[in-house]
Parts: structure tokens; C-alpha cells; sequence
């Protein structure tokens, strides 16, 4: 089966989030069990793409209230594990960024470059799979667009990662899409805007959320479009996300301090926090608790500065923050190392190999989320024998069991400063019952959280539509 991914993201490329771990693995795993897996992504300008050599595959022309010419790259020497596709786009989306302010137009046209190629093509894909809202216009188009009438067979699907943002945009730049029958406008509209991830669960034959309780969740909290999904729901399915176990290994992560098996894990562990203890003046005696993520309000970021404070006065825990958004919520974290100096830490931006090593050195990994669609960092976690410390929503209700319900990790119910304080109180007891901890280690790290079966998922979904 011939299947093309289309996505904003996807690691090593371009990563802003779970989105590019995603799209980043599931074609390698699809191309393991022997299907064809591609990934179309937009060429930006970034360390990837100028440290790489590539050659061109397809030129062409579309106009988007402007004439924009593009071109559809691949890599010359390809060691990803499938096929890559980058669109160039030099005057629309050769951005540094992957998203910045005028992004309607910047998507707009990857997604026309891009089905101006696939249309064209010898060999018609079996299967578009289109990746949250940057690309939810194509299930649209395939089906309306006279200019693609020979993909109105070919079967899409639509993977919702992240339902809160949708990327609507006024009506009055409908003429940018190209010509279609206007009586089916309305397969565009949701609340008098265009808005691409609405019609994306309209037109596309099978929706998907990343993990079964997220899809649930939707129906009563999707950002108005929860009717929506509701009346949809006959074709909505969630398939839980895995995560790439080469790259998230830590027995062989060339990130990491020093790696480390099941068999060695406590010397292993302890060597990387020893080193992140020293390099961020933090007490490596103490357990040892972090935070990886957007300073955003649905990863219950606001709730952080409370919930440290609460826990530092107590002076028995270490606490390392890697993260960066909201400017509020970095400032008040940031505040905490001088009334915490010695017992609390931070990194502002985003580090990828800071995040590997964190996941190896902590000993817990608090995530009081409101919203986490699937949540990978947990699941990152527990391969690292770390304790994810969890709010009971979306994916994280999936993943995590309580240590005192036969289970692993820890819930909480609800993303208040005083659940997420109290989860951290638990934990520290957790903790200090040495030998049940070390145990607890073992285990959750012999948890098999790898895309084999959600890859297999994904295809028994796409034959599910192949007629
Ligand atoms: P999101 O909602 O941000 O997509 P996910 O849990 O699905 O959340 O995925 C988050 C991914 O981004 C993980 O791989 C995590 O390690 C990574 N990440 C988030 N923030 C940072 C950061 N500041 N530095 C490095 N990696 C980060």
C-alpha cells in the first residue's frame, strides 16, 4: 500500500512537539510491516535542511492570489527509514520557523504544491493521511477541487493531535483555494469562518484522535467542535501513539551521560543525574523531579510556580523545569531559582539532547496537564525507568496506572495546585520505600509502549477504506 503523510512536522527535520515524533516514526514502523510510507513536509530553513543535500523530484506553479513557484525535494542519501518529500516553496515557506503569523497562506500553498504533485503522479497513492489542521484542507480539495478530481477516489485520513487549535480563517480568502463547486462551501465553514480541521473531519473518510479517551474527551471540550465530532463520530476512531524505541532507548541514546539496561539502571540513572545535579547546582541526593514541555495552559504550566513552591519549603526534593512559552509563567519559574537556590533549576527553550538527558536523570516527571491528547513525555519517561507523575486526562488515562491501584505511576485527579502539591507529597513517600521504588523501576521500563501495534492499527484502518 502506497501511503503519503502530510505534516508541518516531523523529527529530525523539523520538531515543535509531539506532532514531529509522530509523523517522525509511524512510516518507519508502516514500512516494517511492508506497506510503502511516506512523509510530505514543507522545506524550511533550518539545521536539517542545510546540513543535508537534496534533489529535486517535481517543479510547478500555482497561484495563490500571487503566482508562487515551488518544488518537491528529496534527500539524496536517505537513512530515515522511509521516503521523504520536502516542498520548497522559496518565497512562501522557507522560514527558519515552523509556524509564524501569516501561516494561512503558508499552508494554503504547501498544501496546493502538494496535490499539484500528487495528482500528476504515475503511481496514485492508496492512501492520504493528513496531520492536524495545517493540512486539513486536503481531504477537501481531493474530494471538490476540480483540479484533483482524479484523487476524489483515493481514501484520506485525518489524525487530530492537537484538537484545541484549528486554524480558521476568514471567508474572505476562500477564493485562494482553488475552484471548486461553490454549493459545497459549506464543507469549508464551521461558525461563518473557514476553518481547516472542521472540514477536515467533514470530507476525510476516517478521523482519528491519538489516543481512545482523547476522542471521548472531544465530543464535550474540542474548542466548539464538539456537535461536530459528535455527529461525526461514526467514522472517528483513537489509536494510542507509540513512541520510536530506537530513538528513545536509553541503553543505546547517544544523548545521555551514561547509558544504561533494565540490569543497570540504578548506576546508570544515577550517573546522569549526578551530572545534571552538578551542571544545574541541585542536591543529587535528593529525588530528583522534572518538567519537559509548552508553557502553555493545557499542560497546566500556570499551575507550576504554586505547585514547586508548596513542595521546595519542604527542602527534601531537587526540581529541574526544561521548557519555554508563556512569558508570565517563565518569569515566576525562573523566580523560583533565587528563592530556591541549591533546590530548584530551569532551562528556558527548548533542548533536545537536555531532554534526553532529564528523562534519564529525574526520578519522576510531573505533568499536570488539562489537556494532553496523548501525552509522549510519560511514555518517554517510563522507558527511562522515571515516574510519571500524571493529571487523569486525555492519553495520560490511557498510559498511567496509580502505584496504589496494582499500577506504576501516579494520578491525580484534576489540574489544581493543590492535586498536583499532593501528588508530589505521595511521591516522596514513594520514594523513600526504597526497595518497592527500585522495583516499580524495573518494571515500568520493560513497559511496551513501541509503535508496532498502533502501527499495524493505522493499517488495518487504511484497508478498512480501500475498496
Ligand atoms: P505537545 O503537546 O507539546 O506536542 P507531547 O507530549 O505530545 O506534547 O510531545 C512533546 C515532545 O516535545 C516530547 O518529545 C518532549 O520531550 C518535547 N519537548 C517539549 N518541550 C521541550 C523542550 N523545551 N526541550 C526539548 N524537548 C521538548
Amino acid at each position: 500500500m502506497n501511503i503519503f503523510h502530510i505534516s508541518a512536522e516531523c523529527y529530525p527535520i523539523a520538531k515543535v512537539g509531539g506532532l514531529g515524533d509522530v509523523v517522525g516514526a509511524l512510516p518507519k514502523y508502516q514500512n516494517k510491516l511492508g506497506e510503502t510510507s511516506s512523509v510530505i513536509m514543507p522545506f524550511y530553513n533550518n539545521k536539517f535542511t542545510q546540513s543535508h543535500t537534496f534533489k529535486r523530484v517535481f517543479s510547478g506553479r500555482f497561484n495563490l492570489g500571487r503566482p508562487f513557484g515551488f518544488d518537491i525535494l528529496t534527500l539524496e542519501d536517505n537513512t530515515l527509514g522511509y521516503d521523504l518529500y520536502l516542498v520548497h516553496i522559496p518565497d512562501l515557506l522557507y522560514t527558519e520557523y515552523v509556524y509564524s503569523s501569516n501561516d494561512t497562506e503558508r499552508f494554503l500553498g504547501f498544501q496546493i504544491a502538494t496535490l499539484d504533485w500528487l495528482v500528476q503522479l504515475k503511481e496514485q497513492p492508496n492512501i492520504v493521511h493528513c496531520h492536524d489542521h495545517h493540512t486539513g484542507l486536503i481531504p477537501f480539495m481531493m474530494s471538490q477541487s476540480y483540479a484533483y478530481h482524479k484523487l476524489r477516489t483515493t481514501p484520506t485520513v485525518v489524525t487530530i493531535h492537537n484538537g484545541q487549535y484549528q486554524g480558521w480563517f476568514s471567508h474572505n480568502k476562500i477564493h485562494l483555494i482553488p475552484p471548486f463547486d461553490f454549493s459545497k462551501a459549506g464543507l469549508l465553514d464551521w461558525k461563518h469562518l473557514i476553518n481547516p480541521l472542521a472540514s477536515a473531519i467533514k470530507c476525510a473518510w476516517k478521523v482519528t484522535t491519538v489516543s481512545p479517551n482523547y476522542m471521548e474527551e472531544l465530543k464535550y471540550a474540542a474548542n466548539g467542535l464538539e456537535d461536530l465530532l459528535r455527529y461525526e463520530s461514526g467514522k472517528c476512531v483513537g489509536i494510542l501513539n507509540g513512541i520510536d524505541d530506537k530513538i528513545w532507548d536509553p541503553a543505546t541514546d547517544d544523548n545521555l551521560i551514561q547509558n544504561y539496561s533494565i540490569k543497570t539502571s540504578a548506576s546508570g540513572k544515577k550517573a546522569n543525574k549526578q551530572w545534571l545535579c552538578k551542571e544545574f547546582n541541585l542536591n543529587p541526593e535528593l529525588p530528583l523531579f522534572a518538567f519537559i514541555g509548552r508553557l502553555v495552559g493545557e499542560k497546566g504550566a500556570d499551575l507550576l510556580p504554586e505547585i514547586f513552591n508548596n513542595s521546595l519549603v519542604h527542602k527534601n526534593l531537587s526540581i529541574i523545569m526544561l521548557g519555554s512559552g508563556d512569558s508570565s509563567v517563565e518569569h515566576q519559574l525562573d523566580q523560583l531559582k533565587y528563592q530556591h537556590p541549591g533546590y530548584y533549576n530551569n532551562y528556558i527553550g527548548y533542548n533536545e539532547r537536555l531532554a534526553h538527558i532529564v528523562y534519564a536523570a529525574a526520578d519522576f516527571l510531573v505533568m499536570p496537564s488539562r489537556v494532553e491528547p496523548c501525552g509522549l513525555n510519560q511514555m518517554y519517561a517510563l522507558r527511562y525507568g522515571t515516574v510519571p507523575i500524571v493529571n487523569k486526562v486525555g492519553g495520560l488515562k490511557d498510559t498511567v496506572r496509580d502505584f496504589d491501584d496494582n499500577g506504576f505511576g501516579i494520578l491525580h485527579d484534576g489540574a489544581t495546585v493543590h492535586e498536583g502539591s499532593f501528588a508530589i507529597f505521595r511521591a516522596i513517600n514513594f520514594y523513600n520505600d526504597t526497595d518497592r521504588f527500585k522495583k516499580n523501576r524495573n518494571l515500568i521500563m520493560k513497559i511496551d509502549h513501541s509503535w508496532d501495534s498502533s502501527a499495524q492499527a493505522y493499517i488495518n484502518l487504511y484497508n478498512s477504506l480501500i475498496l
